[in-house]
């Protein structure tokens, strides 16, 4: 229909009760650009109404140097997501009337750059998906400034934001150069040896504990790499700006092993192991982390009581619990710090991660040390926990994951490190020879106590049965409340301690990923590593915007970006119902 078609039914609806909005739904054709509305809000309280912006190929004028590898297109429609959240800034006067009346939004994202459902891109079209409430007094149409929204103010919007002609070029360019170069980085990095890159003039620290943007550059000292592990890289665009022309970029490489990050309290050990969790994603130009790249498979470990833990074999940490209980497939409600921090190692192991990070402030300390002191007093046989000291080398060694450790508090860990950083002033050393003398000149006495050899992990078969979406009359109920909670069904699943989370479309994405892994591929035979295999493949190939069972067509997808395969088995092994067998 022709987009005059729409301002004819809104004069016609004008006043009437607000199920009339319904007649809006369809598709309109504009000038330079489709307008669909595919889903029209029950009432003005109700979660706004979804709506698609479509402009092709051809008219919006996207060079095809910028989309036409997956990370430009995933850079260049996140980077148009956020172009069309400040075109929406900058036009839209958002309140109009009763509840969501006025609001235009979309998903764009913060510092990390996302494979994202806000922006799509086709060789055919690039599409925005927005959300709008449509306006309403009480209950009563308002079909004026619904007028002013569909005739002004979505033609603004797509005017400055989805034409090439009306972009910011070279910051464009910049946007989807600087992603592309991080991409790059973290493909060499497991080639060159390295689990993670630092570049010099990094801006690590954040604004507060509360803000994700960089602190400002007046108070931040910019890291620099230490000569011994400076590496460089020589990248396909320039890093410094958009009109640069500097491709060599030098930074710290942390090698593969064991690297143990030391220092005085507040002297930077956390901010720098933060920055390096987030690496695992690329971020926008700005944020001071942007070279700060990560292996993908490296993921957070932290104590986590109150937890619940389901047939996992933590017996390489802990064995001989009271009265006999069994830890080679250990469940419980409410985990302990030591038995939470083992299972996290597990459970991250078993789906394949090959990087542990790990921080003193988040760890149970009995998980992680055993001083010669307390070994004579208390004997091995009285312990159940062998210390994570006593299994990172074997760690590395046997199964091939290196660890990434800040620990302020104990030298023992000076025996085991490969590499040691020490932080001062928020500037890393590398004080990997003066750590082996200090190990030499005073031997801590300490024994290792390994009762068994660790030599494989433990994989488990999720049961389809246990899991349970539906929730009174509902069939499927699944819903991001926050960054941290999925409701499942009845269940919440509590995710605070995922710290590698990092957008509430992510967690939304998870809640949708189990409930489709769960349908097609839980078959009480597939090993939870094998769902989320599958779970890949699917993401690859059919991409974010089928998640949605109730999905129809081509329409709008809602609100999804990308999760890590760690995060969905993370979700799983959160949920209370979940009942698990180990494979055999
Ligand atoms: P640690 O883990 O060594 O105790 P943190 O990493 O928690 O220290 O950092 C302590 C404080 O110093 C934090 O408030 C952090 O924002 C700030 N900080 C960290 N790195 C820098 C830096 N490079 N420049 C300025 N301030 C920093
Ligand atoms: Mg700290």
């Amino acid at each position: 229909m022709n987009g005059e078609k729409l301002r004819q039914i809104l004069h016609r609806i004008d006043g009437r009760g607000y199920k009339a909005y319904k007649d809006i739904q369809g598709a309109y054709r504009f000038a330079r650009y489709t307008l669909f509305i595919d889903h029209v809000q029950g009432d003005p309280f109700a979660s706004p109404s979804k709506i698609r912006l479509r402009v092709s190929g051809t008219v919006a004028g996207f060079p095809g140097s910028l989309h036409d590898t997956p990370v430009r297109r995933m850079a260049l429609a996140d980077y148009l997501a956020r172009q069309v959240a400040r075109a929406i800034r900058s036009v839209a006067r958002q309140h109009r009337g009763s509840g969501k009346s006025g609001l235009i939004a979309i998903d764009s994202g913060g510092q990390e750059v996302l494979e994202r459902t806000a922006v799509k891109i086709t060789p055919e079209w690039v599409e925005a998906r927005l959300y709008v409430g449509l306006p309403a007094a009480g209950r009563t149409v308002l079909a004026r400034q619904a007028e002013e929204i569909f005739f002004k103010e979505l033609p603004a919007i797509v005017q400055q934001s989805l034409f090439w002609e009306s972009l910011n070029q070279s910051e464009a360019r910049h946007f989807v150069h600087t992603v592309e170069n991080q991409e790059f980085i973290r493909e060499q990095l497991s080639e060159r040896g390295l689990v993670a890159f630092v570049a010099n003039g990094a801006i690590l620290p954040r604004e507060s504990g509360a803000s994700d943007r960089p602190m400002s550059r007046r108070e931040a000292v910019p890291f620099q790499s230490p000569a011994s592990l400076e590496v460089t890289f020589q990248l396909p665009h320039p890093v410094d700006g958009p009109d640069g022309e500097q491709t060599i970029l030098r930074g710290m490489g942390i090698p593969e092993g064991i690297t143990l990050i030391v220092g005085g309290g507040y002297h930077g050990k956390s901010t720098l192991l933060n920055a390096i969790e987030r690496g695992v994603y690329p971020h926008i130009p700005g944020d001071g982390r942007e070279y700060v790249v990560t292996r993908r498979d490296a993921v957070k470990i932290r104590a986590e009581d109150g937890r619940r833990v389901e047939m996992v074999d933590i017996s390489p940490f802990i064995s001989n619990l009271p009265y006999g209980r069994s830890t080679s497939a250990f469940c419980t409600d409410d985990a302990s710090g030591s038995t939470s921090q083992a299972a996290n190692i597990l459970e991250a192991l078993e789906v394949g991660a090959r990087v542990l990070l790990l921080d003193e402030d988040t760890s149970a300390t009995n998980f992680m040390i055993r001083d010669a002191r307390m070994q004579a007093l208390v004997h091995k046989d009285r312990e159940p926990i062998t210390p994570f000291i006593d299994r990172v080398k074997e760690l590395h060694q046997r199964l091939g994951v290196s660890t990434i450790l800040v620990m302020g508090g104990s030298g023992d860990y000076l025996d085991v490190a490969d590499t040691v950083i020490l932080m001062h002033n928020y500037l890393p050393e590398d004080v990997t020879e003066s750590a082996r003398e200090v190990a030499r000149a005073y031997p801590t006495r300490r024994k290792t106590e390994i009762p068994a050899p660790m030599t494989s992990v433990t994989e488990r078969i999720p049961l389809a049965s246990s899991f349970d979406p539906s929730k009174g009359k509902k069939e499927v109920k699944i819903q991001a409340k926050t960054l941290d909670a999925i409701q499942y069904g009845t269940q919440m699943i509590e995710l605070r301690a995922l710290e590698q989370l990092v957008d509430i479309s992510q967690t939304r994405a998870i809640g949708y990923a189990i409930h489709l892994a769960t349908r097609k591929y839980m078959d009480d035979r597939r090993t939870l590593r094998e769902v989320l295999d599958l779970l890949d493949n699917f993401f690859q190939s059919e991409g974010l915007d089928a998640l949605d069972p109730f999905r129809r067509g081509d329409q709008h997808p809602g609100s999804f970006a990308r999760p890590r395969r760690f995060e969905i088995a993370a979700a799983i092994n959160r949920l209370r119902t979940l009942r698990m067998r180990q494979k055999t």
